[in-house]
């Protein structure tokens, strides 16, 4: 049980703690479900970028699946190795591209034909060697949320399995690209397995004749996406997702890379916020907390669902929107949820909020970021400090 009146007293709110207890205990049934064959599980940095998050999945193992230079720089902080790391994103820029092969990470995700010109151009201006893995888009619908589906040719992501072969051979035949790698990534929040199936089947196909053309594919990557309980969905059995691709690489000599982001930190985390006031508009009810849009932008950017629960109060419930204090209407948590009366103070935890919460909070309404807490084996630490005016202003002090 986590103590959050104690956790809100040491370090105020807003506030977001995570369990590394929780987050070991993800990281390891996913790699046990995979123990059957050679494996890297990459955590997608992306989903919670804390330093201290990535020290914790380095000590047990973890690579990283990175989509900036920032992202890559902040993974061999926290101690991962750099042939466990990946760099993916659809656009990447010259430096980028530059630095991470200076670095020699295990491999670039290419994602079209003009980024495999450019890092051969890069490369070949450094006299180096680039490893490369082409992001493949099995034209399947993952069957989530259209802002986070991503394995369709309507998307922005990947090249058509056409395309993946004409660029394996000019791979094959460039002296400063290496291709060691195959990708697909379909989708977020995946809560059915048959695309995956499907994916995984359509690019093991297009393995099995680049083989033929002996180009040797040594990482098969399936990119993240695993589902979360974020309510009532039923999600997918680690035990079934695994069998399932392995069935695909039968007679296959490769190492599975996974990307899990979410699945790995999403439930691992909290966000605990204040009670400001109540208020009623025409009878309806507002809850107005401290903790708002800026924190924890999920549920206006894509209506996500998050469960909010009050802290040690009850009493009779009754409908309300829980708001934050940012001036847009879309600053919500949730919206007609039963709660008991509250009063200044009471806290109101907001859960499965360790994965896409604090990475894609800002400083809108000139905000400081929330702290963020560690909680292992019963003990808190802080893992960020709260940002203050100071922080905020910093950087347009020195122009003023
Ligand atoms: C975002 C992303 C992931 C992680 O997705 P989750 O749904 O958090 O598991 C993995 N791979 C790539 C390429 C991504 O863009």
């Amino acid at each position: 049980m986590i103590k959050f009146n104690h956790l809100a007293k040491k370090y105020n709110t807003p506030l977001y703690i995570y369990n590394f207890n929780d987050i070991e205990k993800n990281y390891i049934s996913l790699k046990n479900a995979f123990v059957a064959r050679k494996s890297l599980i990459c955590y997608a940095v992306k989903a919670n970028s804390n330093l201290s998050v990535l020290k914790k999945l380095s000590q047990l193992g973890s690579g990283a699946d990175c989509v900036s230079i920032g992202e890559v720089k902040r993974a061999l902080k926290a101690g991962i190795p750099k042939y466990k790391i990946i760099f993916s994103g659809v656009g990447k820029r010259d430096d980028e591209i530059e630095e991470a092969i200076l670095r020699d990470i295990l491999m670039i995700n290419l994602e079209s034909e003009a980024e495999f010109d450019r890092i051969e151009l890069i490369a070949a201006k450094l006299n180096l060697t680039a490893r490369i893995s082409i992001r493949v888009n099995p034209n399947i619908d993952a069957k989530t949320h259209p802002y986070i589906s991503t394995g369709l040719n309507e998307n922005k992501f990947g090249v058509d399995i056409e395309k993946a072969k004409q660029l394996y051979i000019r791979a094959k035949n460039s002296k400063y690209i290496d291709p060691i790698g195959i990708h697909f990534h379909i989708g977020s929040q995946l809560t059915d397995l048959k695309p995956i199936t499907d994916s995984a089947k359509i690019v093991a196909k297009l393995l099995k004749s680049l083989k033929v053309l002996d180009i040797d594919i040594k990482f098969f990557d399936v990119g993240g996406g695993i589902g979360i309980q974020y309510d009532d969905e039923t999600t997918i059995k680690l035990y079934d997702y695994a069998q399932n691709i392995f069935a695909s690489l039968k007679g296959l000599d490769v190492t599975v890379v996974c990307e899990p982001g979410r699945y790995i930190v999403g439930n691992s985390g909290y966000f605990l916020t204040s009670v400001l006031y109540e208020k009623e508009n025409n009878s309806k009810r507002f809850v107005v907390v401290d903790g708002g849009m800026n924190d924890l932008i999920r549920p206006s950017l894509y209506k996500a669902y998050h469960k909010v629960e009050a802290v040690e109060v009850e009493g009779e419930v009754s409908r309300c929107d829980v708001v934050g204090p940012v001036c847009e209407s879309g600053d919500f948590f949730a919206k007609d949820i039963d709660l008991p009366k509250l009063k200044h103070g009471d806290l109101l935890v907001v859960k499965s909020a360790g994965a896409y919460c604090f990475t894609m909070s800002s400083n809108y309404n000139s905000r400081g970021r929330a702290c963020e807490v560690a909680i292992e084996d019963g003990v808190d630490r802080k893992i960020r400090a709260r940002e203050s005016f100071e922080d905020l202003i910093k950087l347009e002090k020195e122009c003023l």
